[in-house]
Order: structure tokens, then C-alpha cells, then sequence
């Protein structure tokens, strides 16, 4: 079976870490062809707009895509073209697993927990705007729905119940927001009555923070509205190692996008310098999510072992970020692939 993914490069670093990943993706020996489309700052500046209407149509018609990161502006300038891509391709759930992988200086070494993060609504949904001529107030619109907020904690309970998950947490802020937030959490409540065999949760958002930080190996499926998942699933990279070990993916009803959690860390662009392992596993999640159990386990335990060995790493995953051991993007990418080719 070949199958047809739409690719977009990205900004930033997003080219050189697309590239690895699909160096790794394509020595599995799954077949795949890639339909290259654009996307972010360059395209902007080329056509008009970031997010040309032929890219989302080429998504739409693989029903597949895998992307690097995009920058968007900051306080200025066009909407995120990612929000936009998870809004208009209604890719509501965005999964963003973090594990612990041996011999990464300074963090736990036992974490295995999934955030599910609610993409499409809350304060990403896209109702933003100024009081004034002067800019001296903004308004952000927090907008949760029972729909959207039932879809993301099914969402959640049927990921727990496939990949034989016990707990899921909800995280909301329902003291103080009560509607919104208070929605969220009676809806997760509800669903919750459904999954009599996974034990539920709720934890308010601050104080789940904390707990993260102190006891994450309490924790195995995390469900969140959208900023709330963003700000915590960033955290919990930290936990692990860093935004270069986190992966993602942002899946509809019938169509998924898979990307890095980390963004185009633009000051590293053209330096063969980032970690591709986010965007490594964010193919391995893609491959499992296609079906090709066999070909993302590889990709997982390839990388472990890579990582364990510690020779072929980049300068975050060193004890000294100044390290002159810490090797390139594409050289990390050679290593994970002679290691796949190693496995029987
Ligand atoms: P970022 O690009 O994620 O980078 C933040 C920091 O994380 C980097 O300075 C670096 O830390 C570390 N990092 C990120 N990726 C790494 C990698 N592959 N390997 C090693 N370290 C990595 O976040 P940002 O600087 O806040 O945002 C930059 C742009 O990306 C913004 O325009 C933002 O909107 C966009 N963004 C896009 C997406 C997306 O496309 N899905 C997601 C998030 C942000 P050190 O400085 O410690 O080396």
C-alpha cells in the first residue's frame, strides 16, 4: 500500500527537521508519496496570504498531512496559520504524548502520559479584537460548547480505552470560570458515567501545574481546553527533556495533521542545529495513526536508542548545552536510520 501525504516544510527550522523526518519516516520502508505544499511567512510574502486555499484543498483530498512548524507573528501581523489549519480542517483533538526516554540529563526518567487538548475553540477561537481606535483595551472571547467540549472528552476516553490507558484527568479553571470552564468540566462529567472501567478525574488548572512538576508519573491521559493544553503540554516537554522530544498530532473526524509541539525557532534556522526527534515521532504517531503499527514502533525504539547511546544527540539533549559533542539535525537523522535498518 502507498499512500498520499500532503508536506509542508515550514518556517524556521522547519525544512531541515522536515527533511530528517522523512529520511526516518522513509527508511521503515513504508511507501509514501509526498505532496509538497507551502504554508507561513515565506508563501505570505510571495502570494498574499500564508495559507493558500491549493494547500488545505491538498489536505483535504489526502486526508493526511505532516507539517514543521510555522511562525506567526507576535502582538501583530496574520492570524496563526496553524490555529487556522486545525479550525478550517476541524482537526479538533490535538494529541501531544510525552515520555521519558533514558539518558536525557535532567529529566524524569519515568513519564508516559498523553495530553488531549481541545484545538479548535476556547481563547484560540478567533474572537479578538480591540475596544478602541487607540488599542487600549483587547478582548479575547474564552468560547467553549457542549458540542466541541463532548467531542474532545470523548475523544479522550476512547484514546484511554484503545491504547489500554486507566485514568483521565480533566483540567479546567471552573472555580472562576464558571461558565465556560464549569461547561467543560460538567460535560467531562457526564461522558466520564460512559467509561465505568477508566477512573476519572478533575484537577483546577494551576494547581495541576504544580502536580505535573512534582508527581507526573501520577498522571496518563490529560484533557484540556485549548490554552490550558497548549501551556501544559509545553510543560511537560520540559519534564522530558525539552521541545525537542515532544510530538503531535491533530486529528478530525476524518482527516490529521501531524507536526512537532514546538514552533519554528526561527534563531536556529539554517544551522543544522534543532533536535528532529519532536518531528521524528511526530511521523511515528502518523504511521501508527495510518496503521503501520510495526514501522512506528520502529521509529520509537530507534530513537530511544539513539538517544540512549548519546553519541548522535544535539546540543539540548546535552548536560552542557555548550557541549561540542552535541552533533547536527541531520546527522542525529543518519544515526535513527542506521538504527532502523539495524532492527530485525
Ligand atoms: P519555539 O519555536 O518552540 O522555540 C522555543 C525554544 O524551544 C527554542 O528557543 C529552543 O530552546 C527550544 N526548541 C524548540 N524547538 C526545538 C528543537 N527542535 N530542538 C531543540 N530545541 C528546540 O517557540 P517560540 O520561540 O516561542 O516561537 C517561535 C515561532 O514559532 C513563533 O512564531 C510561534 O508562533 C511559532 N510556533 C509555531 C508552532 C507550530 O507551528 N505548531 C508551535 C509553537 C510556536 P533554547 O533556546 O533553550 O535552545
Amino acid at each position: 500500500m502507498s499512500y498520499k501525504i500532503t508536506l509542508i516544510e515550514g518556517d524556521g527550522i522547519g525544512p531541515s527537521i522536515v527533511q530528517a523526518a522523512v529520511r526516518v519516516i522513509e527508511a521503515t520502508g513504508v511507501k509514501i508519496q509526498w505532496e509538497k505544499q507551502y504554508a507561513g511567512e515565506d508563501v505570505m510574502d510571495k502570494t498574499g496570504t500564508p495559507l493558500p486555499e491549493e494547500t488545505l484543498d491538498s489536505i483535504k483530498k489526502n486526508k493526511i498531512g505532516f507539517k514543521g512548524p510555522l511562525t506567526t507573528p507576535i502582538g501583530k501581523g496574520f492570524r496563526s496559520v496553524n490555529v487556522q489549519i486545525r479550525q478550517r480542517l476541524k482537526l479538533f483533538a490535538n494529541l501531544r504524548p510525552a515520555f521519558s526516554f533514558k539518558g536525557v540529563p535532567g529529566a524524569y526518567d519515568d513519564i508516559d502520559l498523553v495530553i488531549i487538548r481541545e484545538n479548535t475553540e476556547g481563547l484560540y477561537c478567533g474572537v479578538d479584537y480591540w475596544v478602541d481606535e487607540d488599542q487600549t483595551a483587547g478582548i479575547s472571547q474564552n468560547i467553549i460548547t457542549r458540542k466541541g467540549s463532548e467531542r474532545i472528552v470523548r475523544f479522550a476516553f476512547e484514546y484511554a480505552k484503545n491504547k489500554g490507558r486507566k485514568k483521565v484527568t480533566a483540567v479546567h479553571k471552573a472555580n472562576i470560570l464558571k461558565c465556560s470552564s464549569g461547561l467543560f468540566l460538567r460535560v467531562a462529567g457526564e461522558i466520564a458515567k460512559d467509561y465505568p472501567n477508566i477512573q476519572f478525574e478533575d484537577r483546577i488548572v494551576d494547581n495541576m501545574a504544580m502536580q505535573l512538576v512534582k508527581r507526573p508519573q501520577e498522571y496518563d491521559v490529560i484533557v484540556a481546553t485549548n490554552l490550558f493544553g497548549d501551556i501544559l503540554s509545553d510543560l511537560c516537554a520540559g519534564l522530558v527533556g525539552g521541545l525537542g522530544l515532544t510530538p503531535s498530532g491533530n486529528i478530525g473526524d476524518s482527516i490529521a495533521v501531524f507536526e512537532p509541539v514546538h514552533g519554528s525557532a526561527p534563531k536556529y534556522k539554517g544551522q543544522n542545529k534543532a533536535n528532529p526527534c519532536a518531528t521524528i515521532l511526530s511521523g511515528a504517531l502518523m504511521l501508527d495513526y495510518l496503521g503501520e503499527k510495526e514501522a512506528s514502533k520502529k521509529i520509537f525504539q530507534a530513537v530511544a536508542s539513539v538517544i540512549k547511546k548519546g553519541k548522535a544527540v544535539t546540543y539540548d539533549l546535552k548536560q552542557d548545552r555548550n557541549d561540542s559533542s552535541a552533533v547536527g539535525t541531520q546527522e542525529v537523522a543518519d544515526a535513527i536510520v542506521k538504527e532502523i535498518r539495524s532492527i530485525k
